[in-house]
């Protein structure tokens, strides 16, 4: 395994008295594509919320890329620019065209000029297959374009991890497979991803790895094929039992 891109050390979270993480330990390495499984309520968006600082950590560490996240001194805009996410409503800004919407958070957040955020979000609109799209205004894009745009949106500040949450759940089913085709693409180019999902076809063919969740904890963890197709545990085995 290359050096860690993500490292999280016995992260525990709560909300009030609900103990919703309880001791996650995971390791990604630069590259790697982990999905991350499990029922509803187990803790999956709470974990990729920590790993941003989108929530705060009750306890433990997390690392991206070196950098201590949990660090109570650590410039959270700095972290948060080296991690993109994507959710699973797309949190587009609908007053924004396509090309506002790639090229806002580049001049705010990385003090990018016009002309080079242009340039750079129409590089990653072509990436996603939507150069035609650039002017028009999200409401006039199909659930599957306005989630591309979304992703291509959080490739143009030069993520070096993604971190999606049911990045397919709120997509009509015939849109789904233009998503998973532009994440399969970044997967393919090496890019480290951390993706929450229930498309297990997905998960078999492109993850490195899959993590199965339940009640705040990893329950299990290995190849796809081990995990999917041949679960060790009978939460896993009940949880795929009732996806298929
Ligand atoms: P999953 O993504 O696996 O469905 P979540 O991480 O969303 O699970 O939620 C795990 C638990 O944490 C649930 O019991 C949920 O109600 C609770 N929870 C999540 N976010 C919050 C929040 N902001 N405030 C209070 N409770 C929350
Ligand atoms: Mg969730």
């Amino acid at each position: 395994m290359s050096r860690p891109e993500v490292r999280i050390k016995d992260l525990h979270k709560s909300f009030g008295d609900n103990h919703v993480l309880r001791g996650i330990d995971l390791e990604i390495a630069q590259g790697e594509v982990v999905c991350v499984i499990g029922p509803s309520g187990s803790g999956k968006s709470t974990l990729l919320r920590c790993v941003n600082l989108l929530e705060e950590p009750g306890a433990g560490k997390v690392f991206v890329g070196g950098c201590e996240v949990t660090d109570p001194d650590v410039d959270i805009d700095a972290v948060r620019r080296r991690i993109g996410m994507v959710f699973q409503q797309f949190n587009l800004f609908p007053h924004l065209s396509v090309t506002g919407n790639l090229t806002l958070p580049q001049r705010r957040v990385l003090r990018r000029g016009k002309a080079e955020s242009a340039r750079i979000a129409a590089e990653h609109l072509a990436r996603v297959g939507l150069s035609e799209k650039a002017d028009a205004f999200p409401a006039a894009l199909s659930g599957g374009q306005q989630q591309r745009v979304a992703i291509a949106r959080a490739l143009a500040m030069g993520p070096e991890v993604m971190l999606f949450d049911e990045p397919t759940s709120a997509l009509d089913p015939e849109l789904v497979g233009e998503v998973l085709a532009v994440m399969r693409m970044l997967a393919d180019e090496g890019m480290t991803m951390m993706v929450v999902t229930h498309e297990m076809t997905f998960a078999r063919e492109v993850a490195d790895r899959v993590v199965f969740m339940d009640g705040g904890v990893i329950v299990e963890e290995g190849r796809p094929e081990q995990v999917v197709t041949a679960p060790r545990h009978e939460r896993t085995r009940h949880f795929l039992s009732r996806l298929l």
